[in-house]
């Protein structure tokens, strides 16, 4: 006998919606100088949440100047130990905050409260006292002994962790001297307007960060922008391409978190049900919205019935639905474009003769929604075992060998994130030096840490983020190490 779970929602009255947002810039609310708007939209029920400014090229001029002044007027020479204290600040706020952040996060993103609250929130404050821990060491980093900051970084950050990239990009910056002008993505601006307000609070200088909303153009203004002495870009393959061929043959520094096709790797030694629980994790966890996702599973042929008898059985477990229910494990996709995107390809894996098999769960009749999918007989040439779906759709690959696992793993352009599933701690170690992959876990997936460099190879970008390597994206190139 089972039970069904009785509806547990997060309340929506512990935040507080304004009906519109201006930019952040300069420590001030100001609309932006054209008066464009765009709406954002709770991807679960279509509902607008609020407009905010849309910013343009005068914007981008009036906080890249900002935060210049700010640089050279405050923050840039500030000791380190009195920036931590603002870092510090920072990441006691958001902790303060986290409810209200979790819940404003699963609005305008669609992602489940359980991850928000558990997840996105809690790495965005450890990242600001990890960074905070930095501020005053930085001569220990191993980049000289008094390494400067670069001046102003323009940051681009995505739709899928909007806080927590935000995080990503401001803390590392700021903890080594810089300035920050950030454009969160059209479709989730909500919680970095919310973190303009946390700058506020912690009697951050004026114009050492400033938030600017709006579409694609307005990264494209910033990235673009004279006055920028660092680029930081995360998103999609094809943005990050037309962004180093604009910074080509300037001054500027930059690093690129780009896409990737991950492989989850399965031995026939390794206990299935954590393997289960691993791949679940690694493919569905944020709707399949995470960049280092493990979309590509490469299952051991002796095992791979089992394993998918067994994968499938988990899957009709997970519950998807209302993102603020804490009991929901699946919540929306974030817009529809997106889920448009995943059609397609998901389309394409029936075309070209690959297995659908769908959890089944009801879907909503507001929204943006997509089943847990899971494509077996998968072969390597198939589009989606070559390009990123973004979704939570799964395609199961087998092999034989280990060496098959490591070729198979490799062929993609992309090289972000694998997982190696196995008992023997010498076969971990062997694929590890094989595998072209910036982060590899193993007999674990999608584990994020400050302290942990992240970022990938080939067509995932360049450059890391977190840890002590993240450090040298925000310092000066001269002192060298
Ligand atoms: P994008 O790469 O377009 O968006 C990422 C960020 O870049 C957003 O803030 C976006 O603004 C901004 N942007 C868009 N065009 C430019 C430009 N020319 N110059 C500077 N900044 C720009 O990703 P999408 O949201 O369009 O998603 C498309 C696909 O990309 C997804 O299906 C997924 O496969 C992949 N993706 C991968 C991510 C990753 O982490 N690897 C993250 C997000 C997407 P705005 O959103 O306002 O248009």
């Amino acid at each position: 006998m089972t039970f069904d779970y009785a509806p547990a929602p997060e309340s929506r009255a512990v935040v507080d919606i304004a009906s519109h947002y201006g930019l952040f810039i300069g420590g001030q609310f100001v609309d932006a100088a054209s008066g464009d708007a765009l709406k954002t939209v709770n991807p679960a029920t279509e509902e607008v949440l609020a407009e905010v400014s849309v910013a343009g090229a005068a914007d981008v001029d009036a906080a890249v100047l900002a935060a210049r002044r700010a640089f050279d007027e405050v923050w840039g020479g500030m000791p380190g130990r009195d920036r931590a204290k603002y870092l510090y600040r920072i990441a006691r706020i958001i902790q303060e905050r986290s409810r209200e952040l979790a819940v404003l996060e699963t609005l305008d993103n669609g992602k489940p409260i359980k991850e928000s609250r558990d997840v996105d929130i809690p790495l965005a404050a450890a990242h600001f006292f990890y960074h905070a821990g930095w501020a005053d060491k930085l001569g220990y980093a191993g980049y000289g002994s008094n390494p400067k900051p670069l001046g102003v970084a323009g940051q681009v950050i995505p739709w899928n962790f909007p806080l927590l990239m935000l995080a990503w990009k401001i803390a590392p910056a700021l903890a080594c001297g810089n300035t920050v002008v950030l454009k969160p993505a059209e479709t989730t601006p909500l919680t970095a307007l919310a973190f303009a307000e946390i700058c506020q609070q912690a009697g951050l200088p004026d114009g050492v960060v400033n938030i600017l909303t709006g579409a694609g153009e307005t990264g494209r203004l910033l990235v673009e922008h004279s006055g920028i002495d660092k680029v930081a870009f995360t998103g999609s393959t094809e943005v990050g391409r037309q962004i180093m061929r604009a910074v080509a043959g300037t001054s500027k520094r930059l690093t690129l978190e780009l896409g990737g096709k991950g492989a989850n790797i399965v031995f026939d030694d390794a206990p299935i049900d954590q393997a289960v629980e691993g791949i679940v994790n690694g493919i569905y966890f944020n709707q399949g919205h995470v960049c280092c996702a493990g979309s590509r599973l490469l299952v051991q042929e002796t095992i791979a019935d089992t394993l998918i008898a067994s994968l499938k059985r988990r899957l009709g477990t997970l519950r998807l639905g209302d993102p603020l229910d804490k009991n929901t494990d699946i919540g929306a996709i974030n817009s529809a474009a997106q889920l448009g995107r995943i059609m397609d390809l998901a389309r394409s894996g029936d075309d070209e003769g690959a297995e659908r098999w769908t959890a089944p769960c009801a879907l909503p009749d507001r929204g943006w929604w997509f089943p847990p999918t899971v494509f077996t007989g998968v072969s390597q040439a198939h589009r989606i075992a070559r390009e990123e779906i973004f979704g939570p759709v799964l395609s199961v690959l087998t092999f034989r060998t280990p060496d098959e696992a490591v070729e198979k793993a490799n062929n993609t352009p992309y090289g972000l994130s694998a997982g190696i599933w196995t008992e023997k701690g010498s076969r971990i170690l062997w694929m590890a030096d094989r595998l072209r992959d910036g982060v590899i876990w193993a007999n674990t997936f999608n584990r994020f840490d400050p302290t942990s460099p992240f970022g990938g190879y080939k067509e995932s970008g360049f450059g890391r983020e977190g840890g002590v390597a993240g450090l040298g994206a925000y310092l000066s190139a001269e002192e060298g190490r």
